[in-house]
């Protein structure tokens, strides 16, 4: 059995017609309103930034984005023989899974877009149960449950990466024989660390994107190729 461990940032959902948000030089990044709509305190703080957020959430089209050929030859690996595959992701799209991976076989660093979570009791439900709620005319929908502030199920800035997820990713980096970094600047800390951990404990590091990135020297092999046809090829080459 060959553990691959697969770290995918937003370079390998661009063809799924999703940009990059959340990266050094994405959106809500250069614009600091943009910004303050995916920023835990401002939100908490602000029924007015939570109002702005809900539209947002609602005219986004990434909740309708299809997976592409990267998304679809990972889950393939999966199901090959000889393989076992975990994917941990910086994405919160869920494409991972809607090509086919097994949801427990995909670690979301950053959480997921398609789940809401409520800040008081924790409860989650779905994103577009919440999205009903607020075509409907509920411009800021409170929990159901408790009557407290929803949110994404996301990580928003200010916010900690649940500690279990990242333990579990620090795991599969460190027993990963081949650790394939896919569509990550690998600026983004520490999911770009896990490059580093993985090739310390003898992986074999490749890196597939199109910007170098601060991981390029330790990298056993460097792609630069459009991710939807050199992952694929790549991944065919491994099985
Ligand atoms: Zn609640």
């Amino acid at each position: 059995m060959t553990l691959v461990a697969i770290l995918s940032g937003a370079g390998i959902s661009t063809d799924s017609g999703i940009s990059d948000y959340r990266g050094p030089n994405g959106l809500w990044r250069r614009d600091p309103e943009a910004e303050k709509l995916v920023t835990y305190d401002y939100y908490m703080a602000d029924p007015e930034i939570r109002r702005r957020s809900w539209r947002m959430r609602r005219d986004s089209a990434a909740l309708r984005a299809e997976p592409n050929a990267a998304h679809r030859a990972i889950a393939e690996l999966e199901r090959t023989p000889g393989f076992a595959v975990r994917v941990i992701t910086q994405n919160v799209d869920g494409l991972h899974q809607l090509a086919g991976m097994p949801p427990r076989k995909v670690l979301e660093l950053h959480g997921t877009a398609r789940a809401v979570v409520c800040t008081g009791c924790r409860t989650r439900s779905s994103m577009e149960e919440a999205l009903a709620r607020v075509e409907a005319g509920e411009a800021d929908p409170a929990c159901e449950a408790c009557g407290g502030i929803l949110k994404s199920a996301t990580v928003m800035f200010g916010e900690r990466l649940d500690p279990v997820v990242l333990g579990e990713a620090m795991g599969i980096a460190k027993a990963a024989e081949v650790f394939l970094a896919v569509g990550s600047t690998l600026q983004v800390q520490p999911a770009a660390s896990l490059a580093g951990i993985a090739a310390e404990h003898g992986a074999r590091l490749v890196i597939v994107n199109a910007e170098p990135t601060p991981y390029d020297e330790l990298a056993d092999e460097i792609v630069r190729e459009p991710i939807g046809t050199a992952l694929p090829a790549l991944l065919k080459r491994l099985a």
